[in-house]
């Protein structure tokens, strides 16, 4: 049998939080063979709640299961883990914006990063889900400079399956079918979801989304708004945030991460930018990439139009100044 890989959840007794943890614990975030123990970080406000999820985590009786850690102290949270899925953040409430979470946010990313620094186990990947996910995750990755930042990542794969689900829709087709749409940039409304090299499987072979779509109005619009709108949607609806579906993309971003992306298919990853595509290095971007035993590699040589550069300098733009924001609140 496998040794069991430590993977943390911060923010756990949370919406998300509560939807991720038993996806965890069943597999679907690493495998059916693949035993588990859970750390599982929340702050003293949500420590009864959290003792409330554990409680459900043994009464599930999962088998993958080995043990479970639940605990307020981000120290003994952090201790050996080798996954980290960062979801506890400071939330923008309604009549807030962005600018005003940010120093917050980023005094939490920061004592999250020494934290584990000094605790993860070797070669830990770290997953940012909480919002600004791709500025949260640079002050992550200044804080914790022993981590490569290979190991720093952002969760943009929800928009990814927005996308692919839209197309799905869009041509009739099983969501299946559908592959190699990109998210480029920032997890925000900015963000340029592009189906311009995407393809459908049909039974006479692949199949060019552009082409079956015949309409590049159609991907320039409403395509991209549906997407980037889908999350306020679903606050309408529920009256609450996406849970079940950033729960799910997560799952999905660390299992193709560890395991592997299948031959021929790309996904989108907020990674650390080497100058790809132009993007500054340094940024944490969104872009498609590849998975091989354990690491990923952004795709290269994908055709770049001029509607694309702008949407793609747009997004890069605004990563630019979040970034600078957030260097201004460490200084405060
Ligand atoms: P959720 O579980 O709904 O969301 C958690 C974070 O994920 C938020 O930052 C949210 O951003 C972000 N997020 C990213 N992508 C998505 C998406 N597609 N859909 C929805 N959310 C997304 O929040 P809860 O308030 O239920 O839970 C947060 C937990 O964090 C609580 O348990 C709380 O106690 C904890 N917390 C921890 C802190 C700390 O560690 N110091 C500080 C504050 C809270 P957005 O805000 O934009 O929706």
């Amino acid at each position: 049998a496998k040794d069991p890989v430590r993977v943390l959840v911060t923010g756990a007794a949370g919406q998300i939080g509560y939807a991720l943890v038993p996806m965890i614990a069943r597999g679907i975030m690493l495998g059916p063979d693949q035993p588990v123990i859970l750390h599982m970080l929340d702050i003293d406000p949500a420590a009864e709640a959290l003792k409330g999820v554990k409680m459900e985590l043994t009464d599930a009786a999962f088998p993958l299961l080995k043990g479970v850690v639940a605990t307020t102290d981000v120290v003994e949270a952090c201790k050996g883990v080798n996954i980290a899925v960062m979801v506890g953040g400071f939330p923008c409430k309604e009549g807030m914006q962005r600018k005003d979470v940010m120093p917050r946010n980023v005094s939490i990313y920061k004592a999250h990063a020494s934290a584990l620094e000094q605790h993860a186990a070797p070669n830990c990947k770290v997953l940012v889900v909480a919002n600004p996910a791709n500025t949260n995750a640079i002050i992550l990755k200044e804080f914790a400079p022993s981590i490569s930042e290979k190991n720093i990542t952002c969760l943009t794969r929800l928009d990814h399956n927005r996308a692919l689900s839209q197309i799905s829709e869009r041509l009739n087709v099983h969501i299946s079918a559908v592959k190699n749409v990109i998210v480029w940039g920032n997890h925000s409304s900015t963000q340029y979801p592009d189906a311009k090299h995407a393809t459908v499987t049909t039974n006479s072979g692949e199949k060019s989304v552009r082409e079956l779509v015949a309409d590049d109005h159609w991907l320039h619009t409403e395509f991209v708004a549906i997407v980037q709108q889908r999350g306020d949607d679903i606050i309408k609806a529920r009256k609450l945030s996406s849970a079940l579906s950033a729960a799910s993309a997560a799952c999905d971003h660390i299992r193709n991460w560890v395991l592997g992306t299948p031959k021929g298919t790309w996904v989108s990853m907020g990674v650390h930018s080497d100058g790809s595509y132009g993007v500054q290095p340094g940024l944490i971007y969104s872009f498609p990439v590849t998975c091989q035993k354990g690491e990923w590699s952004i795709v290269q040589g994908l055709k770049i139009d001029e509607y694309s550069r702008a949407k793609m300098d747009a997004t890069a733009e605004e990563l630019i100044e979040e970034k600078s924001l957030a260097y201004s609140c460490l200084n405060e």
